[in-house]
């Protein structure tokens, strides 16, 4: 039998020692530990948000409202983030990517949500489902060609999953690739909904696109998905439209691509043929915690913005937060706001890029973050009233803005199917 005693007292607090029955102490733990914020969890993280955060307000506030009021995307000001270190966050520095880890990149896309999702959005697919894609799936040939022009913002990056007839059904798409007897590939098909699909109103292409294409069947009968590099000038790369009047994300460029016999090198296929639903399943992680992070940019926002509202604003002689109602917006709004915040971060910490496995937390977090961000601005707007129902206070394009979070990367009941199949695989998660 062993007792926890307290042994010592220091800056931190009591220092506990386990006893054994033969009387020998072990220093065993803290009974109150240093305090930990797992949002920024060195002193690293903690400059990168100070820094991305000044940055943000001083060019991505500026031109929100705008960008979104005529669905422009600011391809320019994407471009500049190549100089701070940011289009490459995840990829290595040999390649002129920062190879920073989870936690950054949760942390660059919060903050950047936070003034404008609509462009953090164009931000994380060329960051994480183009740039890191290649850094943890290319060869090293592709990635010393094309991730130090991703990583500068030379080159804009897309990742082309969706189809007009197939997207969460993903073994069901249709784009065909065929090796030739030269060795290059003829891709065949149709891809939509991709962000960063055309760069400008002239229906420019992105400079290069990760396209997943059937590529045959296995031994066992099953779909074989590989991935493609297709680069802007390649013949039989075009963009069909862009896609306008969208609900939300109206900052950044959705369009439809079209490979109608396009000729791709063989140099251009990522790995080996068939292997492309393990990079898919890896890439969706990251790209699921970093949504989740642009719900917990929203939510932080709407909170900040009725939270002041709420104190402005008077009504019946009284500040408005004095009335019940209110306080249930806010209130409520608080605790959503930190559970989120505390699920994004302990997943981003323990999340390693690359690394397929963290599909339950993943999941998880976007599941509930994206629905809880979309609440809590939904509480923004009631508690502004008619302030809050237009665009120059902000947060009707928040609310906008967080429904895609709850169909892009995956929609709701893709998430509810994965955590339900996981926990059938794995049942001690739940206890663990
Ligand atoms: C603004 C925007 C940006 C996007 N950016 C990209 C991008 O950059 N790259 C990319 O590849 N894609 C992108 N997408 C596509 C996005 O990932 C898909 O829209 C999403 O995966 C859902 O696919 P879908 O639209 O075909 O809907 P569907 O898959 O057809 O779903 C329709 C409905 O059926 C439900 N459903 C489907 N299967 C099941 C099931 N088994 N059980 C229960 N319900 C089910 C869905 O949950 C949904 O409610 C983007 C979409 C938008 C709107």
């Amino acid at each position: 039998m062993t007792n926890l005693i307290p042994i010592a007292n220091d800056i931190d607090g009591p220092l506990l020692a386990l006893e054994y029955t033969n009387g020998q102490k072990e220093p065993s733990q803290r009974l109150r530990m240093a305090p930990v914020d797992i949002a920024n969890p060195s002193e690293e993280h903690m400059m990168l948000r100070e820094m991305v955060r000044d940055w943000t307000k001083e060019f991505v506030e500026p031109q929100a409202l705008e960008h979104d009021k005529h669905e422009r995307f600011n391809l320019p000001l994407l471009r500049s983030m190549g100089e701070l270190g940011l289009l490459g966050i995840s990829a290595p520095e040999e390649f002129g990517g920062a190879g920073l880890d989870a936690v950054a990149c949760t942390i660059v896309h919060e903050e950047i949500a936070a003034s404008d999702p609509g462009f953090a959005l164009a931000y994380l697919a060329h960051s994480m489902l183009f740039v890191n894609n290649l850094a943890h799936n290319g060869t090293d040939e592709q990635k010393a060609r094309i991730l130090p022009k991703v990583c500068s913002g030379e080159w804009i990056g897309a990742m082309a999953m969706s189809e007009p007839d197939a997207g969460t059904d993903v073994l069901g798409l249709g784009t065909t690739a065929v090796q030739q007897e030269d060795g290059t590939w003829l891709l065949n098909g149709r891809k939509m909904w991709i962000t960063n699909g055309c760069i400008d109103e002239e229906g420019t292409p992105a400079d290069v696109v990760w396209v997943y294409a059937r590529t045959g069947k296995d031994a066992k009968g099953r779909v074989q998905l590989s991935t493609f590099l297709v680069e802007a000038g390649m013949s039989g790369y075009s963009v069909g439209q862009k896609i306008y009047d969208k609900t939300g994300m109206r900052a950044s460029n959705t369009a439809e691509l079209v490979f109608d016999d396009c000729i791709v090198p063989a140099a251009n296929l990522v790995g080996e043929v068939g292997e492309s639903l393990i990079h898919m399943m890896g890439n969706l992680e990251i790209e699921r915690l970093t949504l989740s992070a642009m719900g917990l940019g929203i939510a932080r926002r709407s909170l900040e913005e009725m939270n002041r509202y709420a104190t402005d604003r008077m009504a019946f002689g009284s500040q408005i937060r004095d009335f019940g109602q209110i306080q249930r917006h806010i209130g409520e709004g608080w605790a959503k706001y930190r559970a989120m915040r505390a699920y994004i971060y302990d997943t981003a910490n323990n999340l390693q890029i690359g690394k397929a496995g963290q599909r339950l937390d993943s999941d998880g977090v976007k599941l509930f973050a994206s629905t809880a961000a979309k609440e809590i601005a939904d509480s923004a707007i009631q508690v502004m009233g008619g302030y809050g129902y237009v665009g120059e206070y902000n947060v009707e394009r928040l609310w906008r803005d967080a429904k895609l979070l709850e169909i892009g990367g995956g929609t709701l009941e893709s998430h509810h199917k994965n955590i339900t199949r996981d926990l059938f695989k794995d049942g001690d998660a739940i206890t663990r």
